[in-house]
C-alpha cells in the first residue's frame, strides 16, 4: 500500500531541512509519494526529485500559495504542477516580491513597536537566501531568547494584531487556482480547520474554491483532532471534493513528523485515486 504524505517544507521556504534531507526523513518514516509544498516557490523541487529518484520513491511537484479571501490569510496547495509553467512562475514571483517587502517591514515594526533591534537581518540569517516569512522571524526570536517555542512567539509577536504582524497582500483565491489549473496541477485547501473562520464563512469558501475549479480539501493534516478529521470529511463529501493529506512538516515536531498521519475516512475519495502512483499498484 502506499503511505503518502502531500505536504511538506524545505529550506527553499521556512521548513529547516534542505530538499534532500526532507525525502530522506519521510523515506525513513515509511512514506512512498511525497509532495514538496514550499511557500510561493517551487525552487527545491528539483533537488527534491533527485533525492527521490535515489530512493526510488514518487514526488509530486508541489507548492502552497498564500492567498488573501476576505480578511483572511489562506493557503492553497498545488499538486502535479508543471514547474515551466509561466503564469504559475510569474504569479509565484509577484508573491515572493510583496514578501521581499513585508520582510522588511516586520523587522521595521518588531522595532518601532516591540524595541526589537535587528529582527530582519537575524531571520534573514535563518532563510538560506530565499523569501523570508514569519516563521524564520520566529527561528530568530526564538534563538535570541525573547520566547522559549513556536507556539508563544507567534502568539506575542507575529499574528493579527501584534507587533510583526503585516496584513498580506497576497494572491486571489482565483489567481491562485487558475495558475495551478493552468499548470496541469490539482489545488487542494490547505489546513481548512484551522482557520479561525466561522463554519458558515468556511463553507462559502468551498463553494467559491469548486466554482473556481479547486479540487480537493486537506481532510487529514498534522495538527488536526479526531473531531477535525470527521468535520473536513464530511465537508469534502458535501461540498463533491477529493481528499488529501499532508503532515505540513517544516521540522522535527513542527506542526507534525512524518509517518505520523491517520487514515483518510473511508467515505473519501483519496486526491490520489486516478494519480499513476495508485494504478502502478493494480498493474503490479
Ligand atoms: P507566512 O507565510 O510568512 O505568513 O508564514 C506562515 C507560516 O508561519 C506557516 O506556514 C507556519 O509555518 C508558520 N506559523 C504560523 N502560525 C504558527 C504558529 N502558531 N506556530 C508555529 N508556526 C506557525
Ligand atoms: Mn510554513
Ligand atoms: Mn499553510
Ligand atoms: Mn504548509
Amino acid at each position: 500500500m502506499n503511505r503518502y504524505d502531500l505536504h511538506c517544507h524545505s529550506t527553499a521556504s521556512d521548513g529547516v531541512f534542505s530538499p534532500t534531507e526532507v525525502v530522506a526523513t519521510a523515506v525513513e518514516a515509511g512514506i512512498n509519494v511525497l509532495a514538496l509544498t514550499d511557500h510561493d516557490t517551487t525552487d527545491g523541487l528539483e533537488e527534491a526529485r533527485q533525492a527521490a529518484d535515489l530512493h526510488n520513491i514518487s514526488l509530486i511537484n508541489g507548492l502552497e500559495i498564500s492567498v488573501s479571501w476576505f480578511s483572511y490569510n489562506v493557503h492553497i496547495v498545488g499538486l502535479g504542477v508543471d514547474l515551466h509553467s509561466e503564469p504559475l512562475q510569474k504569479g509565484l514571483q509577484k508573491i515572493r516580491d510583496f514578501r521581499a517587502w513585508r520582510a522588511e517591514e516586520i523587522g521595521r515594526r518588531l522595532r518601532r513597536d516591540a524595541g526589537i533591534e535587528g529582527a530582519y537581518e537575524g531571520a534573514k540569517s535563518f532563510s538560506n537566501g530565499q523569501s523570508i516569512g514569519r516563521g524564520h522571524f520566529a527561528r530568530h526570536l526564538i534563538s535570541i531568547g525573547v520566547e522559549p517555542d513556536y507556539s508563544k512567539v507567534f502568539k506575542r509577536y507575529l499574528v493579527r494584531g501584534k507587533p510583526g504582524y503585516v496584513p498580506g497582500e497576497w494572491a486571489e483565491l482565483s489567481e491562485a487556482v487558475n495558475w495551478i489549473n493552468q499548470a496541469g496541477g490539482q489545488a487542494v485547501i490547505a489546513h481548512p480547520a484551522r482557520y479561525k473562520m466561522s463554519r458558515k464563512k468556511l463553507c462559502q469558501l468551498l463553494v467559491e474554491f469548486r466554482e473556481l475549479g479547486g479540487a480537493a480539501l486537506e481532510v487529514v493534516s498534522g495538527t488536526y483532532s479526531k473531531d477535525d478529521i470527521f468535520n473536513m470529511a464530511n465537508l469534502a463529501i458535501k461540498y463533491e471534493l477529493l481528499a488529501s493529506a499532508g503532515s505540513d512538516y517544516h521540522a522535527p515536531g513542527n506542526w507534525s513528523d512524518f509517518g505520523k498521519l491517520p487514515n483518510i475516512p473511508d467515505n473519501c475519495k483519496p486526491i490520489w485515486h486516478d494519480w499513476p502512483t495508485e494504478q502502478a499498484i493494480g498493474d503490479n
